[in-house]
């Protein structure tokens, strides 16, 4: 599944294509997504001009000089740059035809992904309107995982992964600023010091920074803006590398199963 550094990879392979592009067309070959594609929507998004590409959570904000169409990848989906006459394959559901002869076209075998569109102020869309602070963003700072993890009778890997505390952090990253933070994933969020929070914190931000610069993680269904994998799968510590020696110390990884997920860790670097 595209986590948060694919999708801002995607965003930033994007940019310079959508950049004072002018959407000569929507083509929609497949409506049937997470929530059907309103009919209407390529007659009111045609001949707008882009002005911003933007991303909130893993939702792509395609800002028109009015409107705003709000992508979201889904578990499967991509979205590439082509040229507009190169022919569909299998599984291409829609084209944002620019005035440059190129296209974005969406791929998505298991039509999760969606497309939908906004008149008004895309932070107060009923999806993006509740969401918790970006990892990057001020508000989410030692003092606010401090207080989150006070409260709360769940294990920190949990809490990293609820999206009502912060968004983003799916299982690959929460595995990996786990282990950087020397933070078994087991532990109650609760007894974390302070000490810990701070470094969890820079950890769960180094994590998501590394990997936004390497172009995300290599997963198999995953391509960046391009059609090329990303290579940060090569500096994974922990996460599928169960067996296998740690990293830091020569340790076999373990895996174990937390809220249906897999989680992995070292378990002489992680207390
Ligand atoms: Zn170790």
């Amino acid at each position: 599944m595209p986590e948060l550094p694919e999708v801002e990879t995607t965003r930033r392979g994007l940019a310079p294509h959508v950049r004072r592009r002018r959407i000569v067309a929507l083509e929609v070959y497949e409506r049937r997504l997470r929530w059907p594609v309103a009919a209407r929507l390529p007659a009111a998004v045609a001949g707008k001009r882009i002005t911003r590409l933007g991303r909130r959570a893993k939702y792509l904000l395609l800002g028109l000089e009015s409107g705003t169409l709000l992508l979201h990848l889904g578990m499967s989906g991509n979205l590439r740059v082509v040229n507009a006459a190169e022919p569909r394959r299998l599984h291409d559901h829609f084209d944002v035809v620019l005035d440059s002869g190129k296209a974005l076209r969406f791929n998505d075998p298991r039509r999760f992904g969606s497309l939908l569109y906004t008149r008004a102020d895309p932070e107060r869309h009923p999806l993006l309107r509740h969401l918790a602070p970006e990892p990057f963003a001020a508000a989410f700072d030692a003092e606010y995982l401090w207080r989150v993890t006070r409260r709360r009778r769940l294990s920190i890997k949990q809490l990293l992964m609820n999206s009502h505390l912060v968004v983003g952090v799916g299982n690959i990253y929460a595995s990996e600023a786990l282990f950087r933070a020397r933070i078994a994933p087991g532990r109650r969020a609760a007894t974390l010091s302070r000490v810990e929070t701070t470094q969890l914190l820079r950890a769960v931000r180094a994590v998501l920074a590394q990997a936004i610069r390497a172009g995300g993680t290599t997963l198999r269904d995953y391509v960046g803006a391009d059609g090329a994998p990303g290579y940060f799968r090569q500096r994974l510590y922990v996460y599928e590398r169960a067996g296998k020696p740690c990293r830091r110390c020569g340790t076999a990884v373990r895996a174990r199963t937390q809220g249906q997920r897999s989680t992995y860790y070292c378990p002489s670097c992680q207390q």
